[in-house]
């Protein structure tokens, strides 16, 4: 990040936002706190090449930024995701350090993860202690890592300790708690981003640059899945009031996403038709399995397969007039592989093509965007509206398969209607 100036935040603001007033008050809001005292732009150390020019070889070091430049994080909830993914990823973050970490456990768990980090115990808090975070100044962020009916109260409270967010996926388990979050981010003048990793994933970016070129010809359909077999019938994610379902909104929230961003477009229309098995204890308040489609304004349409009981599928595939590509795997934290089918030009024949592109850590590359955005003064690409139309739309899922008929959805004009831009 660059050290920022009034009128280059109000210039990139009016360029590049879809919202001036939002960034208008983000740029007060970050270019008088954040911006002084996180800034700088992270350098690298030059590598003397040793492959020939047929090769691919990288001649850098990761990015140095000292600590006091980069965004300081507080991550909240030490479960599997923020142990295993998360804070490893600051290690690759260009931009962000960990500062804090919130736990219903400090004195065992909080404090072997602070020594493991270098976070200062003192920066160890618990959950009712939370709102202290407004006493913490290195903290400019909260990571919330949270079971998903938490995500609302937990960033509410963030932004009126002012901090930024930056939620876990689905966003919340209602369309008013989304709502709430927005309002209270607003209010603080505060970036909220939704932690959509596959927006920032370079397989997925590159398979939304080449189906919005035209290389396929008239976008018509996108097929998709993400399954997996849960196990612990005991697990918050099998328990309504903390999950708000069961595979659409953990899982099947990608097929759905991917739809979105790939089109670029908002659906109008969607069905649904789920399924858990009987007496499954997994399933006595969730559903195991949906099936769902999607009709959007151009004619594309979705159709859609998640489960909590088929063993890992997570890929999808994109058919246009003149070609298609797919992701498969398209959704894991890395081993994303793409093919691309053409048919070659004056010939019968068909090329397929798996391009290979260099792979790269997904949380390290959705921190450094959120510390981009507040920097700059910036709408993140996926923003709390981004979150906010997903759950709208799982929330119609779950009606069109209740009542087994279609449910119309309020038509949304252009492309990326709720998304900021994309950096890099
Ligand atoms: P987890 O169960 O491993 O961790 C949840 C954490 O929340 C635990 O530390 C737990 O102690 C804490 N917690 C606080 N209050 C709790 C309560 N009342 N009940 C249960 N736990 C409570 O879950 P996870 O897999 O780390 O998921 C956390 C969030 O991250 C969820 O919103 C999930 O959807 C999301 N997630 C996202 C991805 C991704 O790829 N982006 C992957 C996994 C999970």
């Amino acid at each position: 990040m660059q050290r920022l100036d009034e009128a280059r935040i109000s210039r990139r603001g009016l360029l590049q936002s879809t919202s001036a007033a939002t960034l208008a008050g983000l740029a007060v809001a970050c270019g008088r706190s954040v911006a002084s005292e996180v800034s700088g732009e992270p350098t690298s150390l030059k590598l003397p090449p040793l492959l020939s020019a047929s090769e691919s070889e990288k001649n850098d070091s990761p990015a140095l930024l000292p600590p006091e430049k980069r965004l300081g994080v507080a991550v909240v909830g030490l479960g599997r995701l923020a142990l295993q993914e998360i804070l490893p990823a600051f290690a690759a973050s260009k931009s962000c350090r960990v500062t804090a970490l919130v736990t219903g456990d400090p004195s065992n768990k909080g404090a072997r993860v602070a020594a493991q980090y270098g976070v200062n115990p003192k920066s160890v808090l618990n959950y009712d202690h939370y709102d202290r975070l407004s006493d913490l100044q290195d903290v400019h962020a909260v990571y919330i890592v949270l079971p998903n009916s938490l995500h609302a109260e937990f960033t509410v409270r963030a932004a009126r300790a002012g901090k930024h967010v930056l939620c876990e996926k689905p966003m919340a388990t209602t369309v008013a708690d989304c709502q709430h979050m927005i309002d209270a981010c607003a209010e603080a003048k505060k970036t909220l981003m939704i932690a959509y990793r596959m927006q920032y994933e370079p397989y997925n970016r590159e398979l939304i640059r080449i189906a919005r070129s035209g290389a396929l010809g008239k976008l018509k359909s996108l097929l998709a899945s993400n399954g997996q077999a849960q196990g612990d019938p005991k697990q918050w994610r099998l328990k309504k009031a903390l999950s708000g379902g069961g595979a659409l909104p953990d899982v099947g929230i990608y097929c759905l996403n991917a739809a979105r961003y790939v089109s670029g477009e908002e659906p109008i229309e969607v069905q649904a038709m789920q399924y858990s098995t009987p007496n499954d204890p997994r399933f006595a308040e969730v559903e195991e399995q949906m099936n769902f489609s999607l009709r959007f304004p151009s004619g594309f349409t979705a159709s859609c397969f998640t489960s909590y009981g088929c063993h890992d599928s997570k890929r999808y595939r994109v058919m246009g007039s003149l070609g298609w590509a797919e992701l498969d795997p398209a959704f894991p934290y890395s081993g994303q592989s793409m093919r691309v089918a053409r048919k070659r030009e004056g010939s019968e024949n068909e090329d397929i093509t798996q391009p290979r592109l260099e792979a790269k850590n997904q949380f390290a590359l959705e921190l450094d965007h959120l510390a981009d955005c507040i920097g700059h003064a910036r709408k993140p690409r996926t923003p709390g509206e981004e979150g906010l139309q997903d759950v709208r739309i799982m929330t119609a899922l779950y009606e069109a398969a209740t009542s087994g008929g279609t449910v119309k959805l309020p038509a949304v004009p252009g492309l990326d209607a709720f998304r900021g831009p994309l950096d890099g």
